[in-house]
């Protein structure tokens, strides 16, 4: 669910593209400044940003796949945008003019966002997160109730992000950019039939996509305790993997090559 940020003078909006993707544009009332985040198409969300009388000042990059940059250049093009994306990637992200590293921060308005550089799905995938404003911007690395594919990565490096990630505080809202949440729950019954957390969301994810609406974002803390790619040291999944007391990375891997064929 999109949280309420409005006592921090902020607005969130969720703009659906394509069959299941998602754009965010984060708005600080105070400054009158928005960013776009991975916008894969420029129409809808040049439309959904006229609607609100925003302009997107800044657009910030997860990674270069298509569903998530095919839009700068409109979007660009429309409202003078400075594109932001991981110095790495510079040569796959269309139109970038600001090139970061690893730790280092991107100003929204009032508030910062520090860039985590989180391979897996990618070799150059990175994250923003803003702590002030509990939100995690976190592209194709972590869904609800799973994780990006192994394009370019290996399953040891995408476990090392994840963890990067789990260790944020539990009340992070994370933005990801999929509604995969339907399929992932199945998958998760797969190998974790009997977590009432499993469970809770199912019912819930039911619920949602019955209207329509949206799964995501989602409650770090929430995933921790029910999505299966974050839990590869729990001896109930590592059991039903035939892997108990096996290498994380072991583990790990299992799971990520039984979701691809799931
Ligand atoms: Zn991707
Ligand atoms: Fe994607």
């Amino acid at each position: 669910m999109i949280p309420d940020l409005s006592f921090q003078d902020v607005r969130l909006i969720q703009i659906p593209i394509y069959q299941d993707n998602y754009v965010y544009a984060l708005h600080d009332d105070v400054q009158d400044v928005t960013a776009v985040i991975d916008p894969g198409d420029g129409e809808p969300v040049i439309e959904a940003l006229e609607q609100e009388g925003w302009r997107a000042d800044t657009i910030l990059v997860t990674h270069h796949h298509w569903d998530h940059v095919n839009g700068i250049e409109a979007v660009k093009q429309h409202f003078d945008s400075v594109v932001v994306g991981y110095l790495y990637d510079a040569k796959r992200i269309p139109h970038i003019d600001v090139k970061l590293e690893e730790g280092e921060r991107v100003t929204v308005g009032r508030f910062q966002s520090e860039v985590m550089f989180i391979p897996g799905h990618t070799l150059t995938h990175i994250a923003y997160y803003f702590p002030e404003l509990k939100l995690l911007f976190s592209g194709d690395t972590l869904f609800s109730l799973g994780c990006g594919r192994l394009f370019e990565g290996t399953a040891g490096q995408m476990m090392t992000s994840l963890a990067r990630l789990m260790a944020l505080p539990d009340d992070t809202v994370v933005c990801c950019t999929h509604e995969y949440t339907e399929t992932n729950v199945a998958f998760a019954k797969t190998i974790d039939p009997h977590n009432p957390h499993v469970l809770e969301r199912e019912d819930e994810v039911a619920r949602l996509r019955a209207k329509s609406q949206p799964t995501v974002p989602m409650l770090l803390g929430e995933e921790k305790k029910a999505n299966p790619f974050l839990r590869w040291r729990d001896s109930t999944i590592q059991e039903s993997l035939n892997l108990l007391g096996e290498k994380d990375v072991e583990v790990f891997a299992e799971i990520r090559r039984r979701k691809d064929v799931f």
